[in-house]
């Protein structure tokens, strides 16, 4: 077991390409970092240098609080679990695991041993004697993490291991990793693109983007205080909607010119971005008052129901936004809503698309 820590870790790729900016991240023994970000933002960069698959340009990378940019993927005693899990079609589970164990002339009992112990860990205890063709997608992952586990690595390295599967296998996969990850104690970072796997999987979450950090934190944290508009944007779903507005002498107006009361909203000369999360609206009955809220006329576009919710498309301020609401409404009567955010819901960013505090 061991820490991670990386400072000021850049790559540039031939002469030109910063693929990775600048990066600080330390984590914690033990801790699962789940790297998430669009594609392109220089996630697998980043941990392929921490394998040791990719040279770093620039800054470090500690594993157990050992300097290892000098070393080979060998030498950092980390294991990978890659989406394509590349088991060896014509060798049995068993083989598959132990492979890795062989390879470096371990005695065969010691090899015995773990593999039985890591396939008990993984209920493989049954198909150690069968071929990966023989297997069900799950099993087959769960054999990719075996070859990982026998190894007693420092730390677990995950390249979007389950983008390959169907979206319910890869939500029982997302529950048993966890769980193992857990169990096990072992330091992991795991990249994914898929922001719901981020927030559900993540001890720490790193928001990447174009190459740089956005935002650092628990997940719950990063959703409830985004830094950023794009992290606004990129955690959740349906994302968290933005509409901007300018102040002048007499209040708030809307992109479209609608004016908006909202006492209390303090924004900057050049104009900022409203958030709110779909879920964070409330439909008003048009009488209640809105103590600190901000309270917006909502044109009804459309209604999806999506089962025990429904959601509500509409325009606000000529900006298209989104809200969901309890039930199975099917039908959408009105055609415009009134909406309140309550005012400990209401999101502020810059132009610059910066998150201004309100605390
Ligand atoms: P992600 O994993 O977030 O999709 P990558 O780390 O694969 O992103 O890539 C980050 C950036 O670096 C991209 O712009 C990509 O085109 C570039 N890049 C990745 N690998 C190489 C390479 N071997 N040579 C040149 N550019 C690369």
């Amino acid at each position: 077991m061991a820490n991670v820590e990386l400072t000021n870790v850049r790559k540039v790729y031939g002469s030109s390409v910063e693929a990775v900016k600048g990066i600080n991240i330390a984590i914690d023994d033990g801790a699962l970092c789940v790297l998430v970000g669009p594609s392109g933002c220089g996630k697998s960069t980043l941990l392929r240098m921490i394998a040791g698959l990719e040279s770093i340009t620039d800054g470090t990378v500690k594993i157990d609080n050992k300097l290892v940019n000098d070393l080979g993927p060998a030498e950092r005693d980390i294991a990978m679990v890659f989406q394509n899990y590349a088991l060896y079609p014509h060798m049995k589970v068993y083989d598959n695991m132990a492979y890795g164990l062989r390879n470096r002339g371990m005695p065969k009992d010691q090899i015995d041993k773990r593999v039985k112990d890591a396939a008990q860990i993984l209920e493989l205890t049954q198909l150690l004697e069968r071929r990966p063709k023989e297997l069900s997608g799950g099993q087959r992952q769960r054999v990719a993490m075996g070859r990982a586990i026998v190894r007693s690595p420092k730390v677990f390295l995950f390249d979007e291991p389950l983008s390959n599967l169907d979206a319910k296998l890869r939500g029982q996969m997302r529950v048993e990793i966890k769980n193992l990850q857990r169990q096990l104690g072992v330091t992991s970072v795991y990249v994914t693109h898929d922001q719901l796997e981020a927030m559900t999987l993540a001890d720490i979450l790193v928001v990447m983007n174009a190459g740089s950090v956005e935002q650092i934190g628990a997940p719950l944290d990063i959703y409830e205080k985004p830094a950023s508009t794009f992290v606004a944007s990129f955690i959740g779903a349906p994302p968290m909607n933005l509409v901007p507005v300018t102040a002048d002498g007499s209040g708030l107006v809307l992109g479209d010119g609608t004016r908006i009361g909202a006492e209390g909203l303090v924004i900057p000369g050049n104009g900022a971005l409203i958030g709110f999360r779909p879920e964070d609206l409330e439909v008003s009955a048009g009488t209640d008052t809105h103590a600190g809220g901000l309270a917006l006329d909502l044109k009804v576009l459309g209604v999806e129901p999506v089962g025990a919710e429904s959601y509500v498309y509409g325009m606000v301020g000529g900006e298209r936004v989104v809200v969901r609401v309890p039930g199975r409404s099917t039908s959408q009567t009105e055609d415009h809503l009134r909406v309140i955010i309550p005012a400990d819901k209401l999101h502020l960013f810059g132009t610059d698309g910066k998150r201004i505090s309100s605390e």
